[in-house]
């Protein structure tokens, strides 16, 4: 039987080029070899954002990430995508492992607390505390095998697996142990030089971004700071400019040659700029033709997600009788 997967991201925005490089172009390969699962996590955001106007913003948000998917070439027919507050059993799931986890645990979560310090956050909630547990039940709910994530992750895959443990512990062996799938790619620079391109940061290239909008936005993108005069050898190594050239221009001799003349000062930002937004229009050509195409079809996200919903409840169902049935719980 084929390995599975089970990652996905919360619907919290549009997505971009740095999505694209750290998660989805790895997922667009993972569903050919293995049982993906994707899980749109509309609950993971109540934690931070339970507010009623951000709330009532999901389902559009959520369509929206269906579409970057559709876009970029996840394919339905491979893999499952589905929105998690259309699976209840997950809700079950959650408050049986929420026994097994101590509050000191939980606390000593990285990722809860940078998120509590970013967000400024002085009274935490029970369910920003309980954050990794969902998390836990999504992936063990579907008896995952391997969950992709980026670094900062890798800490709630390890809770995952301590949950599984003392599950199989106490009451037989119902979970596997999901190993994470760490991603060796590094993280994407944002257009203004900023070590992460980020929506909160402000400093992104959207994959729904129109030709217009790239290149108004890569017109003003950061270079190298000693460069004065298009004459002036620069810095190719670290120049965002030349990490996206890299990232996306398809056309490995054009690069090189701006390289070369770029350390040699005798070519200036204006071209290189020039050519790189068209190199990123040319990679993102076709996942605007694949997003136009599904976004004429009416009906097609619900009813793509309507189908992921149905698959996916068909395993929730059964986790949840195996767990029930192991921990002699009436059923
Ligand atoms: P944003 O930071 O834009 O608000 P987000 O908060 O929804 O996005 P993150 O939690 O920051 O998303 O990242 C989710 C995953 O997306 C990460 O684990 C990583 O794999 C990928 N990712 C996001 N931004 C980048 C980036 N700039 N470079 C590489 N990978 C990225
Ligand atoms: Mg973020």
């Amino acid at each position: 039987m084929r390995k599975r997967i089970l990652t996905g991201d919360r619907p919290t925005g549009k997505l971009h080029l740095g999505h694209y490089v750290g998660s989805l172009a790895s997922r667009v390969k993972l569903q050919d070899e293995y049982e993906c699962f994707f899980i749109i996590a509309d609950y993971h955001t109540l934690t931070t954002a339970p507010e009623k106007e951000k709330v009532r913003r999901l389902s559009s948000l959520t369509r929206e990430l269906v579409l970057d998917y559709l876009s970029v070439g996840i394919d339905p027919a491979k893999a499952t995508i589905y929105l998690q507050s259309q699976v209840p059993e997950v809700c079950e799931l959650s408050l049986i492992f929420g026994m097994l986890v101590g509050i000191s645990r939980l606390q000593r979560v990285p990722t809860l607390k940078d998120m509590i310090r970013d967000l400024k956050i002085e009274n935490p909630s029970f369910g920003l505390l309980g954050y990794p547990v969902l998390q836990a039940a999504d992936i063990l709910m579907v008896r995952a095998n391997l969950v992709p994530v980026g670094k900062d992750q890798v800490s709630h895959v390890e809770l995952t697996r301590e949950i599984a443990r003392k599950f199989n512990k106490l009451y037989g062996k119902v979970f596997p142990e999901p190993e994470p799938l760490v991603g060796e790619v590094p993280t994407l620079v944002g257009i203004d030089g900023k070590k992460k391109m980020s929506k909160s940061l402000g400093n992104c290239i959207f994959l729904s971004d129109p030709p217009e909008e790239v290149e108004r936005k890569v017109m003003m993108m950061y270079t190298d700071p000693a460069r004065i005069h298009p004459t002036d050898p620069g810095h190719v190594e670290g120049n965002p400019v030349f990490i996206y050239h890299d990232a996306f221009n398809s056309n490995k001799e054009e690069v090189e040659e701006l390289k070369d003349r770029y350390r040699k000062g005798t070519v200036g930002d204006v071209e290189v700029k020039r050519k790189l937004a068209r190199a990123i229009n040319d990679f993102l050509s076709p996942i605007r033709k694949r997003r136009e195409a599904f976004s004429g079809k009416e009906g097609i996200i619900e009813e793509i997600l309507g189908e992921g919903r149905e698959k996916v409840r068909r395993e929730a169902v059964s986790t949840l009788s195996r767990v029930k049935k192991a921990m002699g719980l009436a059923l």
